[in-house]
């Protein structure tokens, strides 16, 4: 048994679909099978859309998850992440940016910077020039980072070095950035194990560096492998019956759906059976490949 525990973070932009529920799946299954609480955290700083957590909600159980304690909303959370920048600012880690994305675009990249990173163009202006800038557009606030690269240790990729740049920790609207809200609720809620969709690999690096820079510990990481639809594109609403409603209303109920997806992972088709079977090491490595139009019968 540890004291620590796992989570499921979705966004609250619509309904779930298969590849998210199976990821939450295997969230819940890594969590559980080490003895650790299993969290909900609700995502919705950004893409929130009315209605949509209850129904994520309602799908998370009837695929047979349970969760530990009150489920958590981002946007009552704001003190939290505004005394992190507090911190970083305190120790001269943060800057303010007043670059569009276009600027970014035609800036020359610094020397020697990877491929995405931002340029730098607002790190080291004057006082005067910010007042200048800070006059004409409202400002983001970036990290000061210190390093250009991390790695972090994950159980399904092994040592994974990526990209770290001076990305943004709160927008210039104001709102909270995804890697800065994720780092510090993460610390805040004793998370020390962080499953996702790999889609979100690249994004470990600046997460584990910041979590370091606030002085918390960084959390074991297990990138899962999405589903794919047959052209191996991100499974979409498009493909067909995708959700649970879509797909209880095409004869295939969550039970099946539960067993569908267990048994794409070579489980055991119930939760608790799967919980039994689980080794992470026996993990599929690829990608599902779901052709929606197969799990429904014709008619
Ligand atoms: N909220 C993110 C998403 O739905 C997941 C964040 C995470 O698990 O770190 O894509």
């Amino acid at each position: 048994m540890t004291s620590g525990a796992g989570r499921f973070a979705p966004s609250p932009s619509g309904e779930l679909h298969v590849g998210n529920l199976r990821t939450a799946l295997l969230a819940w299954l890594f969590a559980r099978s080490t003895g650790r609480r299993f969290i909900l955290r609700i995502e919705d700083l950004d893409r929130a859309r009315a209605g949509a957590e209850e129904v994520q909600l309602r799908d998370l159980a009837a695929v047979g998850l349970d969760w530990d304690g009150e489920v958590v909303r981002q946007t009552e959370r704001g003190a939290l992440y505004e005394d992190a920048i507090a911190r970083l600012s305190a120790a001269g880690l943060t800057y303010e940016c007043y670059c569009t994305r276009r600027e970014i675009q035609e800036a020359p990249s610094a020397p020697h910077a990877p491929q995405g990173a931002y340029p730098g163009r607002c790190r080291d202006l004057t006082e005067a020039e910010r007042a200048r800038r800070r006059a004409e557009r409202p400002a983001a606030l970036r990290l000061r980072a210190s390093v250009t690269e991390w790695t972090v240790t994950d159980v399904l990729h092994g040592q994974y070095s990526g990209v770290v740049d001076d990305f943004v920790l709160r927008r210039n609207d104001g709102v909270v950035a995804y890697n800065l809200a994720v780092v510090v609720d993460d610390a805040a809620q004793g998370v020390d194990q962080v499953v996702r969709g790999d889609d979100l690999l690249s994004s470990a690096p600046r997460q584990a560096y910041l979590a370091s820079l606030l002085g918390g510990s960084v959390p074991e990481y297990a990138h899962v492998p999405l589903v794919l639809n047959p052209a191996g594109k991100r499974l979409a609403k498009r493909d067909g019956a995708v959700t649970l409603a879509a797909l209880t209303s095409a004869g295939v109920g969550a039970e099946r759906v539960t067993a569908l997806l267990l048994e794409s992972l070579g489980l055991p088709p119930t939760p608790q059976g799967a919980l039994r079977a689980f080794q992470p090491g026996a993990l599929p490595r690829e990608p599902w490949i779901l052709d929606p139009q197969e799990l429904t019968p014709r008619t």
